[in-house]
């Protein structure tokens, strides 16, 4: 990535009030983030690590506490109509497409809905038949009048997927795309989006928590852990190479690992109680096995936070043991 990033996230922080008197979660907790023109950046962490509250406020659903988003050069504006236009170029695909889709509109209904939304002003039913046609739903009219239920779950996430090209966006934010789909059509549609990448030069940040789905698709991934991004770098160089103790965890438990499986021991992360020090320090395996103490590092790793990365496309880690 050597031009200016199409967005970039500096210094974004997402705090929610605590519950039943629980100090505030600090749910993304100082994040710096790029992503490129014709790029996909996979975000990958467990359930609860903040990845889909940064994915939200990246599309500005979520206002960010403190930081800032910028899309295109133009910090992005959380005025009404600001939104609206942002909305057309930044789109959300999300994961069920079951869940996404109104059983009672058809195909062609969900598709021009976004068009309608934003008052397109060409021909709706050629938007549609595009959209579709991009989407691998050809002939496209052949799909205009099916409801849901009469599709595959495939064709359904394809139909998803239209929904949001129909809009031309720059960027596709796409929240774990997969996840509910047969293995057999999972790589339909990671290769599509590959396709849109390359025909394109369609943007897209993939969250996920499957760092085998990121091998896939992704040209970099970023890893997030309790609110924080820990690694960050080409994919190759991540997750053939992965430096930071809780990316060796996640990659060790993939069935094609060569690594014997790391199991995480320790209390899973809560946003309202972030461990002073490393926030990792709880579950490393790297200060339980006594190799930071050997390399000097055990005192930081409890009581100083490695620093935070910043954004760009070069590999980083942080960690006071392997940064
Ligand atoms: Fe583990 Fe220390 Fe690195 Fe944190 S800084 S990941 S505790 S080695």
């Amino acid at each position: 990535m050597t031009s200016p990033p199409l967005l970039s996230a500096a210094g974004l922080n997402v705090t929610f009030p605590g519950r039943r008197g629980a100090p505030p979660a600090r749910a993304v907790d100082g994040v710096d983030l790029d992503i490129g023109a014709g790029e996909i950046v996979a975000l990958v962490g467990e359930s609860g690590c903040g990845k889909t509250t940064l994915a939200r406020t990246l599309l500005g659903l979520v206002p960010p506490t403190t930081g800032r988003v910028t899309f295109a050069g133009e910090p992005l504006s959380y005025r009404s109509r600001a939104l609206k236009s942002y909305r057309k170029r930044v789109q959300l695909v999300l994961q069920d497409p079951s869940g996404s889709l109104n059983p009672r509109h058809t195909v062609y209904e969900a598709v021009a809905e976004g068009l309608r939304i934003h008052g397109h002003p060409g021909d709706e039913r050629e938007a549609v038949a595009s959209a579709l046609s991009r989407a691998g739903l050809r002939p496209p009219e052949r799909f205009f009048l099916r409801y849901p239920h009469e599709l595959s779950g495939g064709q359904r996430q394809r139909v998803v997927i239209a929904g949001a090209l129909v809009l031309d966006p720059e960027l596709l934010v796409a929240d774990e795309p997969v996840a509910s789909l047969d293995a057999s059509v999972r790589g339909e549609i990671l290769a599509l989006l590959l396709s849109l990448r390359d025909e394109l030069g369609l943007s897209a940040m993939v969250v996920t928590h499957d760092l085998g789905l990121a091998w896939n698709i992704a040209d970099r991934v970023a890893v997030m852990y309790l609110g924080r991004i820990v690694e960050t770098g080409p994919v190759e160089e991540v997750l053939t190479a992965p430096r930071h103790p809780y990316t060796q965890a996640l990659l060790s438990v993939l069935p094609e690992s060569p690594t014997a499986p790391v199991v995480l021991t320790g209390e899973p992360p809560d946003p309202s109680r972030i461990p002073a020090g490393c926030r990792f320090h709880a579950r490393c395996q790297a200060l339980a096995s006594g190799e930071a103490d050997r390399a000097g590092v055990a005192d930081s790793c409890r009581g100083t936070p490695p620093a935070v990365l910043t954004g760009g496309a070069g590999a980083q880690v942080a960690c006071h043991l392997r940064g």
